[in-house]
């Protein structure tokens, strides 16, 4: 038997496979996935590889292949069904096989499972009643104590013995030398959820969510495995759908992945799932530990939970019987990949459920424009929610126009009708949400003399001014003295735009004395729980005013926000890139969302200087469909996805006149390829970062098929080639 195996080395040239024998010894125990040791090269240096495929046929002289050393046991290997996987996201995104089969492996450092002890006798109740005596005689109290505590309770915690009983290590011994008593351990789970105040409630499902789970049950009854898109506006109840459907499956023994936004997993939300299912549930995200992670994915193999909630890797949970993949915010950014291989999680779900028959659920108020021309096409199947769910109602939407504010003399961030709203509220003991849209947006310094803007000297971007003093580029960490006259013109009049998230805090104490404001930003929710504290803290009603960034809008429903005030609504619409629109409108309906979950109606208040954008209008409105529309006809127009597949080709290099070349010679290689739409190279959106400069090349064509053929193309033709040595390529679909 012999193995072809795929070397652990992040090194492209080595993307290939070294056929092993596979000694006696390890015959039943190396299978496809196994991680191994191998004695590689001339020197027969011990490195580990992965097995991507077995059979029983040499392709060398027998005696000249090498035997395969042994398995390696301190790290996670793959189920077979993986490197399938791995290879179709290796070719349909772009990477080394290598990087596919890490991107794949969930957890990658088996962790020793944490134990637990606890004692019990190891003698007939009968004679230990009796040693009791020759205990008292020798003046033993501790031993004494703790069996007759033994008598009582068959088996009594290690912890317990130790703290409550006052017994010694040294005692213990001495009883378990004389087989007196018995020491188990056990192993147990390392559980990432506090298991403290699990409530939740039991609500009957509307009528429209009624029919919106039926249908998807009917389905599954019937065999039927489709792509769902669950469009429900904001608090309209999507997650009881999916709540609905999911005890189905359960029920019938199978389990589910259900993707959140990372910044969505807080405890409200796991815990409308443990209310539901309990123990069944289980969570990953990127703050648990090593041996946390671990646990959970060694449950998630034994079967042992049901629902595993977590961001986008958890698609690679090794369920034995995965029945059900959700997506819930299927919108979000975040489901996509920010390192080769730069897979989205949506595609490879619905991958993962056609080899698995089995359906998907993509949920959101704002779907993206992809899934949404999808489902008009009928590829995925589209349901919709109009309603909020219970007795909230949809919030009253003012759009300010902050060019008349200026006129009317108001040089305040705040507009006079969101003044007027947050004193109101303030007075009604309602609360506030301030919502800094700050997509694209970095505070930067000018001058207001001649305009010079403070920049990185190694990148090409404005530095942002922190509360202690310092100018900071946010790509390299760079870090000097804020500066109080202009280097270029030395005047004095240089100094911030008044926008981040602190600025806005500051402003509000000043204006609102009395107001208690809570400020959630990346700088607050650094450490482990962070985010969690503060937005308990505001559910809580420690503050009146929760100001902060894209982050505040997700995952916990405060029922008594009032009042939603979104301060700068288009600063997203001027990052260059074509979904800007796309986003912005998702993130204002998005937030508008946030007022009037309770049973008061909320009030939102979105401040602009372009609020004629479609963008806004229809956010605005929570008009979906406008804003579909008006969007899908610009994509159709200028040929963006998903009208046509574009493959996003970035090349980097210390070196401009290397990277002018490269990039010159790959554009013309693309041009031969196949009859794809090429344009570029052109300098990246931010064309130097930490020294480096970078390029783009943009490749369109209406088959993906076709993109990832250039992709193969490109990259044969980028490895081993001279004038590409000192230039990194990478590719990026659909992006
Ligand atoms: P979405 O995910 O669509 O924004 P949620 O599922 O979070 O909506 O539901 C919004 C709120 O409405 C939650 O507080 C939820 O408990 C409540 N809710 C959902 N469905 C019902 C229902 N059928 N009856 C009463 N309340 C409901
Ligand atoms: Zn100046
Ligand atoms: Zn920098």
């Amino acid at each position: 038997m012999f193995a072809d195996i795929i070397i652990d080395i992040s090194h492209e040239q080595l993307d290939k496979t070294f056929q092993y024998n596979i000694p006696d010894e390890l015959r039943d125990i190396v299978k496809i996935g196994s991680l191994v040791n191998i004695p590689f090269g001339r020197a027969n240096k011990m490195i580990q590889g992965y097995v991507i495929n077995m059979g029983e046929e040499a392709k060398y002289p027998v005696e000249k292949i090498k035997y395969i050393d042994s398995l390696v046991t301190d790290k996670v290997g793959l189920a077979g069904e993986m490197i399938e996987l791995a290879y179709w996201i290796k070719k349909n995104y772009g990477s080394t096989m290598n990087q596919a089969l890490k991107t794949v492996i969930p957890v990658k450092d088996k962790v020793s499972q944490k134990e637990k002890k606890s004692v019990c006798l190891n003698v007939p109740v009968d004679e230990a009643k009796a040693m009791l005596d020759t205990f008292l005689k020798k003046n033993a109290k501790a031993k004494y104590r703790l069996v007759e505590a033994l008598i009582e309770e068959e088996i009594i915690d290690m912890s317990i013995i130790k703290s409550k009983l006052n017994i010694s290590a040294s005692t213990i011994k001495s009883l378990e030398d004389d087989e007196i008593i018995k020491i188990n351990s056990e192993e147990y789970y390392r559980n990432p959820v506090p298991r403290r105040n699990m409530f939740g409630k039991n609500v009957e499902l509307n009528p429209e969510q009624r029919q919106a789970a039926d249908l998807i049950k009917k389905d599954i009854d019937e065999n039927v495995y489709r792509t769902y898109l669950l469009h429900g506006i904001t608090g309209s109840g999507k997650t009881e759908v999916y709540l609905d459907v999911i005890e189905k499956v359960i029920e019938s023994g199978k389990q589910v992945i259900m993707l959140i936004p990372e910044i969505a997993l807080t405890l409200q939300t796991v815990q409308r799932f443990y209310y539901r299912f309990g123990d069944k549930v289980s969570i990953l995200n990127s703050k648990m530990s090593k041996g946390e992670r671990y646990d959970q994915f060694l449950r998630s193999m034994r079967g042992e939970i049901s629902v595993i909630i977590g961001p986008r890797s958890a698609l690679f949970t090794p369920f034995p019987n995965l029945g059900l993949i959700v997506i819930d915010e299927e919108h979000e950014g975040a489901y996509k990949s920010d390192k080769t291989p730069r897979y989205h999680a949506r595609p490879v779900a619905i991958h993962i459920a056609k080899k698995k028959q089995i359906p998907v659920i993509l949920g959101s108020a704002t779907p993206s424009v992809d899934s949404y021309e999808r489902a008009l096409n009928g590829e995925y199947k589209l349901i919709t929610l109009t309603k909020r769910a219970g007795d909230a109602k949809l919030p009253k939407v003012y759009v300010e126009d902050m060019r008349d504010e200026l006129r009317a003399g108001n040089r305040s961030v705040f507009s006079r009708r969101l003044k007027t709203l947050i004193s109101d509220r303030l007075e009604k003991k309602e609360q506030i949400m301030l919502f800094l849209n700050k997509r694209g947006y970095a505070g930067f310094i000018s001058c207001r003399s001649c305009g010079h803007v403070m920049k990185c000297p190694h990148c090409d971007v404005s530095l942002t001014a922190h509360n202690n003093g310092k100018l900071i580029c946010h790509y390299c960490g760079y870090e000097q003295e804020n500066v109080t006259t202009c280097p270029e013109c030395g005047s004095k009049y240089i100094a911030g735009f008044r926008a981040g998230t602190q600025a806005l805090e500051k402003l509000l104490k000043r204006e609102y004395p009395n107001a208690r404001v809570l400020r959630m930003d990346t700088d607050t929710t650094k450490n482990k729980g962070g985010h969690e504290r503060i937005l308990e803290c505001f559910a809580n009603h420690e503050a009146d005013i929760l100001v902060g960034t894209q982050m505040i809008v997700k995952g916990h429903d405060f029922p008594d926000v009032t009042l939603v005030g979104i301060v700068a609504a288009d600063m997203s619409l001027y990052a260059s890139d074509y979904k800007a629109p796309e986003k912005t409108f998702q993130l204002l309906t998005q937030s508008a969302g946030r007022a009037g979950r309770g049973k008061s109606l909320g009030e939102v208040v979105i401040q602009s200087y372009t609020p004629d954008h479609y963008s806004i209008q229809t956010a605005a409105h929570q008009d979906f469909r406008g804003f579909f529309d008006q969007e899908i006809s610009y994509r159709k127009l200028l040929g963006y996805p998903p009208i046509l597949n574009m493959l996003k080709v970035t090349l980097s290099s210390p070196n401009e006149e290397a990277l002018d070349r490269a990039s010159t010679s790959l554009k013309e290689r693309a041009d031969k390829v196949n009859n794809s739409i090429v344009l570029g190279p052109t300098k990246a959106n931010i064309y130097k970062i930490n020294d480096i400069f970078s390029k783009v090349i943009y490749i369109r064509n209406k088959e993906y098929g076709k993109l990832s053929s250039v992709y193969e193309n490109l990259d044969n033709f980028v490895i081993g080639n001279p004038l590409f040595k000192n230039v990194l390529v990478n590719y990026d679909f659909n992006e």
